[in-house]
This record gives C-alpha cells, structure tokens and sequence, in this order.
C-alpha cells in the first residue's frame, strides 16, 4: 500500500519558482480528444469558461510547494483507484460535535457530492472523539483544540465499508498531521480510499469575526469545496497547475476562496475517465443544485458550459426544464 499523503495547506519557510504552462502546454495536459463521442470532446474544450492559472503571489500554494503537473495522459498511466461494480459508493463519516444548525451541512454535502461525482453517497452515523485513540493538542499559537490525522485515518482504514469506493471525514475540529506543523485543512491518501477534512477554518467565528447573515451560504460554498478537492484526490488526482480549477492546491482561506467550484477541462477529463459519468447529465444536476443553494454565478457558469457544448437552442432547454421558479 503506497501511502502518499496529500496535504491541503502548509507553512513552509521557502520559495519556488513556477511559471504558468503556455496555452499548447495546456493543451497537451488535456490530451488528444479526437476519438471521444462528440458531447464529450466539446466538454473538454477550453474555450472562454477557463481561466488559465495566474503567477502565484507570495504565500500562494505554488509560490512554495513544487509541483510539476499531472496530465490526463500521466493520470491514466498511474492506474488510480477506479470505482468498480463492488467499489462503488462514497461514504461520509462526520466525526466530533456539529453545532446545531449544521446537521443541513452534512445533508446537502451528500446530495452534493452526488451530483458532482454521480455516484452514490452515504452518510455514516456521527463518530464521537472521546473513547477513540484520537490524539489532540492545544495549538501553541492559536491556543484552539487540534485533533491528529493520522489517527483518524489510521479509524478510517479499519472501519472502510466493503462497498467504499472512498471514505471522507468531515469535522468542525480544526486537524494538525504532525507536531511540526501549524494546521491543515485536510488530508488524503491517495490510495487508502479514506480522508479527513475541517470546516473549523472556514467559520468566521474561529477567527473570531462575527458571523454574518450569509454565513451558512458561506460556510457550504467553502466546505463543499473542499469536499469536492478531497474526494478528487481520491480517484488519484493529483494538484492541478494548468487552470484554475477546484484541484488547484491552496495555502491559505483567501487563496481557498478564488478557487473556483468547477473542474478544468484537464480534471474532468480524469474523473470521466474513472466514472464514466454523462457529462451534460453531470452539469444538468449540478445546475439544480447549484439554483437550490443561491450558487447562481456557478449555475450561470454551468448555463454557459452547456450552451459551448450544446449550442444555444439545446442548452436553453435543459435549462428550462431545470430552472426553479
Ligand atoms: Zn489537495
Ligand atoms: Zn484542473
């Protein structure tokens, strides 16, 4: 069992140097297309919906992480989990105390991975931190409570369902992966199927703002995000350097919040590849959601992605048919 570690956030004290790949870089990284059904090859077009990835700032993830890139091609030849006729669902496992208000959280995170993953999602009963060999500490700095993320995933890895194509925890504990590190926003094995993720951060309250009349939008826009970072890494996705994308590494809230919700054509690409998901499916349940939620930039993002692919008078309709009145 391999066991590469992904980490979502880190302070590191050095610099690098990354330039943005050129459009035919780019390009390449999604790979040749041409023998795709039509729906699809359109789907993987770049075209206005994609912003390429700027330079990094000072602080940003790709100003100090090195990272060289993973192409479908390099994707596909790592031969990554896949779902299978018995590896076929996606369990989330909320772990500690959720404040009352939040149990909807948890609720419509399922219902969203769902229609972003098009498989089938389940939520397992709340797991308690006392009683389990969870270690915590008290962070120096911050002086909140951390919970350790090893030992989470070590819990994870003995009680994996038989039918898990992945297993995430989800906590409001803030999680630290080692005694040297400050935090981390969540971690992942790429091929251990389990994962852990934190929404302490991305409650203005931890800081201690006050939480305004948008925070649960707030508060679902950050989580599902994560959400959906931490499950791509499971499928074996690895940082994406080509768009900005939702697979974007980030090393910190604000650089996590210009992240966009969406997938790049390079990483939809791979998570087709391993799902074999409708891709105009994919989008028409994405925009339902995203419409049920108040998403309404993602929802015109997914009208505009739909009309490249369909043509306007084919796009319209869906949107119709799917528009809440
Ligand atoms: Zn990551
Ligand atoms: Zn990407």
């Amino acid at each position: 069992m391999r066991s590469i570690t992904v980490p979502t956030a880190i302070l590191l004290a050095f610099s690098m140097s990354f330039t943005p790949p050129t459009v035919s870089e780019r390009s390449d990284a999604i790979g040749s297309t041409k023998d795709l059904p039509e729906a699809l090859r359109k789907a993987l077009e770049p075209g206005v919906d994609f912003e390429a990835i700027p330079t990094p700032q000072p602080g940003d993830w790709l100003a100090v992480h090195r990272e060289t890139g993973q192409s479908f091609d390099r994707f596909a030849k790592s031969n990554p989990n896949r779902p299978s006729k018995t590896r076929r669902k996606i369990y989330l496992q909320p772990l500690g105390q959720f404040p009352d208000g939040q149990v909807p959280l948890v609720v419509t995170l399922k219902e969203y991975a769902g229609a972003y993953f098009a498989m089938d999602v389940e939520v397992l009963p709340r797991l308690a931190l006392s009683g389990d060999k969870i270690t915590t500490r008290t962070n120096p700095y911050t002086k909140n409570r951390q919970i350790l993320t090893g030992d989470v995933l070590a819990i994870l890895r003995k009680n994996l369902p038989e039918d898990a194509f992945c297993l995430l925890a989800i906590t409001m504990e803030d999680l630290y992966p080692e005694p040297s590190w400050n935090f981390v926003f969540g971690q992942a094995l790429l091929r251990g199927r389990v994962g852990v993720y934190s929404f302490a951060r991305y409650d203005p309250a931890f800081y201690g703002a006050k939480r305004g009349s948008d925070y649960e939008k707030i508060l679902l826009r950050r989580s599902g995000k994560v959400l959906v970072h931490e499950t791509a890494h499971m499928f074996g996705l690895l940082h994406c350097i080509y768009f900005r994308c939702v697979v974007n590494g980030s090393n910190h809230l604000k650089e996590s919040d210009s992240r966009p919700l969406h997938l790049c054509p390079v990483c939809l690409r791979k998570l087709q590849y391993s799902i074999e998901f409708d891709v105009i499916d994919r989008y028409r349940h994405l925009f339902r959601f995203y419409q049920k939620v108040g998403f309404d930039n993602d929802a015109q993002w997914i009208a505009n992605r739909l009309t490249h692919i369909l043509g306007t008078e084919a796009a319209q309709a869906i949107i119709r048919q799917e528009t809440i009145h």
